[in-house]
């Protein structure tokens, strides 16, 4: 593996010449992947956040700074999205890193000394505009959270039935839509459908009443796989390119009574949100911990050893219409997760379902173990039963119309952060 804990472009000493604060996502060790416009330059590009800056990695691989990897002179930052870096392995994602490393540290001269490369490489980010970091071909949503898991199937079927039998040995997932998949800023509207009707009556059609937001997180597929292939879980690793903040809005009424028997339809794909910053399993390796104990243990094929969870602490705030600020009214943790993703690739492809560069594997809501860490309206209201209180007034038990809903979350170095930067979207009235 490239990727070990002493990988020099983790090391927690490690400086930029570029002005980073202590609180700031980006620092040097993170180094995360988007793909930005800039107002004088119609042309998508493929740049890496550092501080303040983009880096324009488009640029770098025109002026020939990667043809010493592995990569060679084929161009992978040649377009509007990172798939063809996905697709170009482990190897490349290392040797890239390895560069932009050193060229933006504060001893290395080559760009801090050259004005004129610094001029055309480096841009405030308050120029750029940042668009879909992926062309994405399939969505997978597992639902790999077994406090999420035991709080919904404690309000539909009670505390004695809350976890399904196959639980804690599948870890389940459906097939989402990526056509819906949104870059972070975008709005949706309030979706209409039906919704569970009284006895025998028609269902009732029109606005949702239960727009939901799901706190979740997302890997991108690097290779890919054959069709009959399955990856190993010892391989999945590699095949994982790094990750994204993911709110997977969701209609309850809507999904409370169409789900049987296929499951989430409607309810699901009227929209999901990503975070434009694709930060990189390689700058997440130190932040590797012990998950959940799996007991039982899992069949072969999902058994691995060593760290596979990660420490990344995660906020939700809401902001309603018309309010001075936003309100934190979740935090939880990645780390939680019951099922790592390495099983989630495993077990996906285990029947011989083939991968592709640039799929969207999202983790499904992401609650903690304690009220104050439900990652979900549903669950934090418990299922309407129980409005929210907003800490500056007001109080929630759904999603209403003008709120503003962002996801942070970032990992905690010893006087850095390697942060994922935020997802955001409002929910705006039902279309007439
Ligand atoms: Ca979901």
């Amino acid at each position: 593996m490239s990727s070990e804990m002493n990988n020099p472009t983790n090391d927690a000493a490690l400086r930029s010449f570029v002005p980073v604060s202590p609180e700031s996502h980006f620092p040097i060790q993170n180094l995360p992947y988007g793909v930005f416009r800039c107002a004088h330059n119609e042309r998508s590009r493929i740049g890496v956040a550092i501080g303040e800056f983009v880096l324009d990695v488009t640029a770098l691989e025109d002026r020939g700074f990667f043809d010493q990897t592995v990569l060679g002179g084929r161009r992978v930052f040649d377009g509007s999205s990172l798939n063809a870096f996905l697709a170009s392995g482990h190897t490349a994602w290392s040797e890239v890193r390895a560069v932009i490393s050193r060229l933006l540290r504060d001893d290395e001269p080559r760009l801090r000394d050259d004005a004129g490369l610094r001029d055309s490489v480096l841009i405030p980010m308050g120029r750029v505009e940042m668009r879909m970091p992926v062309a994405i071909g399939d969505y997978t949503d597992f639902y790999s959270s077994r406090e999420h898991a035991t709080n919904v199937g404690t309000m539909f079927r009670g505390k004695d039935n809350a976890l399904m039998p196959n639980y804690l040995w599948v870890p389940v997932g459906y097939h989402g839509r990526a056509s819906s998949v949104v870059l972070s800023g975008t709005d949706l509207h309030r979706p209409v459908g039906q919704s569970s009707p009284d006895g025998n009556a028609a269902p009732p059609f029109g606005p949702s009443q239960a727009v939901d937001f799901e706190l979740e997180m997302g890997f991108f597929v690097g290779p890919g796989s054959e069709l009959g292939r399955p990856i190993s879980i010892e391989e999945a690793r590699e095949h994982i390119f790094g990750m994204v903040l993911v709110n997977d809005w969701s209609a309850r009424d809507i999904q409370k009574w169409e789900y049987v028997p296929l499951g989430p339809f409607l309810g699901k794909n009227f929209g999901t949100s990503i975070s434009p910053w694709v930060v990189s399993m390689e700058a997440l390796e130190p932040f590797r911990c012990e998950g959940p104990v799996q007991e039982p243990g899992p069949l072969p094929y999902l058994s691995i050893q060593g760290n596979q969870a990660i420490d990344i602490g995660i906020e939700v705030s809401l902001r309603g219409e018309g309010s001075d600020g936003a309100e934190v009214i979740c935090r939880s943790n990645f780390r939680h997760l019951y099922w790592s993703m390495a099983q989630q690739l495993a077990h996906h492809t285990v029947n011989g379902c083939d991968v592709r560069p640039g799929d969207l594997m999202a983790s499904g809501t992401i609650s903690g173990p304690t009220p104050d860490s439900y990652g979900s309206m549903l669950e934090l209201s418990w299922g309407g039963q129980k409005p929210v209180t907003l800490p500056g007034g007001g109080e929630r038990r759904f999603l209403e119309d003008g709120d503003r809903v962002t996801i942070t979350g970032w990992c905690q170095g010893d006087g850095y952060r390697v942060g994922f930067g935020e997802v955001t979207g409002r929910i705006l009235p039902a279309r007439r």
